[in-house]
This record gives structure tokens, C-alpha cells and sequence, in this order.
């Protein structure tokens, strides 16, 4: 059988992507940008081993991004990435995979049915290295210093290299030993690992792959980069009243003549809302993680509820679309305190008020709630996550 290591290269800083993480350990949707780029190579069929190579001072930024993999301990880099490739080269001497695929961190959207064609062929006869790649599209203009031009370049047979560069292992080893003896370096157009290969007069051949096999280098591809899917859920309260004067809907007061009695304060909307939001990342119900046995959450005001909710979905990548709520009792009235309740639970959900719905009823003197015995509350979260 063929042996292919995989060599992930996460050792770069990225000076042009900001943000309080190098790129690679940004988060991309709910998982970093480096999980996912590995869970492709999983998924690779072809691949026997994952390798990856880091910065010195990253360890636990990887430990982070690779918890449950069951990956070898990380290869720490150099100060050039074609350094770090060499680490990470002769780190495998002895494994000594028949191929070795390198593949960028920060190109998370890489197919596996692409990686497993550029193993394909790089195996094939004569061949060494394959690149995955796309043709160009544009018209390519060379021009001086001052942005004048000076030729069009013909683009007929131009490519853009992507990442993975698959080549036969000892060879592109041997190739970057060479490279580095005679100091040849990204200065001297040595920019990927083709580029190393070819100058050792191996046969590098181009797979066609995909756009969107593209590099992360800014913030803005992590917002672009993740597809999203919308859900809803449902949220459904009761709560009877007792002695009091008023009641606490929505995390407002309203004076009444009853209040509603429970374990906490006994804000039915709130708790309705509490239940729709967890049920969109399926992740139980309200009395899961804040169970009436635990005295602890003995009067708290419900705002935590619905806010440890909302922590749950950002924590997944997601965030909440609309709210909408509608409350069942024939007393109070609710309309002279809808504002207030919009402004309330937008607050407390951070979202802008228009994207909440406040909304009352009765059930025409019927029921429970047509008795006057309790309030009902109903509710619809609508959000947005990451397609798994
Ligand atoms: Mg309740």
C-alpha cells in the first residue's frame, strides 16, 4: 500500500490578517480554521498519516484546535516557511512515507476528492510532484514600478497553485536539503514547494481543483468563508399566579394584582424564549441546565436564563435572526408594555429590536388562562449557524 503524510504547514503569522489569533486558529463558523483544513485530510481518501508544523509559542493554540484528533505532537518551524517544510520534512525520515502532500492551514476549503486526485497524480509514472491548482481566468498585465504596462501575458496554459503540492517523498526531501544548502529562498522565487521541486528538474504536473480552495488571509474570509443554515424552534411556558403585585415578563415589571409564582422570578416569556433558543441547537431545555432542585436559582431574574442560551448558539457560531413571542392571559394587558418587553429582550439577546416580536392574546375566557390562573407563553427562535 501507498503511504501519504499529510504535511500541514500552520507555522505562518500572517501579518495582513489582524485579529487576536495567528489565522489559522481563528474560528471559523464553530470550529478553527486549522480543525477543519485536518478533518478534510481525514476525510482524504489516500492519506495514511497527518503531520503538522507551528510556530514556536503556538503549542497551545494546537492543542486547542486539535483536542480528540489523536495527532502526533506538532513540528515547530523556522523563520521562512520553506524552513518550516524542511522541519517538517525531515521529521518524517523515520516514517518515511512513499508521498508527502503539503497543504497550507489556512485553506480550509479543500476537497477531499482533490487531495485524493493529487495523490493520484503524483503516483503515476515519471512523475514526481502534482499541484493542485486552477487556470487563470483573467487577462495577466506585467507592468513597471509605476503601474504602467508594459506587455499582456498570454494566459494560455497560466495556472494559480493551490495547495495540497503532493510529491514522492525522498525526492522532494532531497530537493529542499538542496534548496536550503545553496540558500535559495523565497527571495529567489522559491514561493511553494513546486518551486523547489522543479528547480531539481522533477516532473510537476497541475489537477485541476476549484476556487474555492482559497487561502484565508483576512477577517473578512472567515465571515464569507462558512456556509450557513437558518433553524427554528419552539418554546412553550406556563406559570400560575399567587399573591403579589407584579409580574415579571420579558425581564419587564408590569404591575398586576397577582404575580406569577415559581422557582425563579417566574418570567414565563422569558423562559418560553429560553426553551426556543436551545432548541435550535438542540441542547435540552431550561430545566437541563438550570434544574428547580438546585436552590442556587431560587428568585434569580430570568435574563440569565435567556442569556446562557444565546452563549450556547455563539459558542456553536451562530447567532439569532428573529424572536417571536406571544403571551396568552387575559390580564394583564400587555400592549401598554410591548415596547418596553421589544427593548428588554433584544437587550438581553443583543440583537437589534427589530428583530424581536412581542405579541399578546387571549383564549376568549376559555382555560386556564381564560380563568385568570396563569400566564402561558409561546415562543419561535429563529437563527443562523454553520452547516455541518
Ligand atoms: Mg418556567
Amino acid at each position: 500500500m501507498t503511504t501519504c503524510t499529510a504535511l500541514i504547514v500552520a507555522a505562518g503569522r500572517g501579518t495582513r490578517f489582524g485579529g487576536p489569533l495567528p489565522k489559522q486558529y481563528a474560528l471559523l463558523g464553530d470550529r478553527p480554521v486549522l480543525r477543519h483544513t485536518l478533518e478534510a485530510y481525514r476525510a482524504a481518501s489516500g492519506i495514511t498519516a497527518l503531520q503538522v508544523v507551528i510556530a514556536p509559542g503556538d503549542e497551545s493554540h494546537y492543542r486547542n484546535a486539535v483536542a480528540g484528533l489523536d495527532l502526533p505532537n506538532p513540528v515547530v518551524g523556522g523563520v521562512s516557511r520553506q524552513q518550516s517544510v524542511l522541519h517538517g520534512l525531515e521529521a518524517l525520515c523515520t516514517a518515511n512515507p512513499d508521498l508527502v502532500a503539503i497543504h497550507d492551514a489556512a485553506r480550509p476549503f479543500v476537497r477531499p476528492t482533490d487531495i485524493a486526485a493529487c495523490l493520484a497524480a503524483a503516483g503515476a509514472d515519471g512523475v514526481v510532484g502534482a499541484v493542485l491548482g486552477v487556470r487563470l481566468a483573467d487577462t495577466i498585465k506585467r507592468t513597471d514600478a509605476a503601474g504602467t504596462v508594459g506587455e499582456t501575458i498570454p494566459r494560455t496554459n497560466l495556472w494559480r497553485a493551490q495547495t495540497p503540492q503532493v510529491f514522492r517523498y525522498g525526492a522532494l526531501l532531497q530537493a529542499h536539503r538542496d534548496a536550503a544548502a545553496l540558500g535559495l529562498s523565497e527571495a529567489t522565487a522559491m514561493t511553494d514547494d513546486a518551486a523547489v521541486a522543479e528547480r531539481a528538474g522533477m516532473k510537476v504536473v497541475m489537477v485541476e481543483g476549484s476556487e474555492d480552495n482559497r487561502k484565508i488571509t483576512t477577517a473578512d474570509d472567515l465571515d464569507r468563508g462558512i456556509a450557513m443554515e437558518s433553524r427554528t424552534a419552539f418554546g412553550f411556558d406556563v406559570h400560575g399566579f399567587g399573591p403579589g403585585d407584579r409580574v415579571m415578563l420579558g425581564g419587564v415589571a408590569i404591575p398586576h394584582d397577582h404575580t406569577l409564582s415559581g422557582h425563579s422570578d417566574a418570567d414565563v416569556a422569558l423562559h418560553a424564549l429560553t426553551d426556543a433558543v436551545l432548541g435550535t441547537i438542540g441542547a435540552g431545555d431550561i430545566g437541563k441546565h438550570f434544574p428547580p432542585s438546585d436552590p442556587q436559582w431560587r428568585g434569580v431574574s430570568s435574563d440569565r436564563f435567556l442569556r446562557h442560551a444565546v452563549g450556547l448558539l455563539a459558542t456553536r457560531g451562530g447567532r439569532i435572526v428573529h424572536l417571536d413571542l406571544t403571551l396568552v392571559c387575559e390580564a394583564p394587558r400587555i400592549g401598554p408594555h410591548r415596547d418596553a418587553m421589544v427593548a428588554s429582550i433584544a437587550c438581553i439577546a443583543g440583537i437589534d429590536r427589530s428583530r424581536v416580536s412581542v405579541k399578546a392574546t387571549t383564549t376568549e375566557r376559555l382555560g386556564f388562562t381564560g380563568r385568570r390562573e396563569g400566564i402561558a407563553a409561546q415562543a419561535v427562535a429563529t437563527v443562523e449557524t454553520p452547516r455541518r
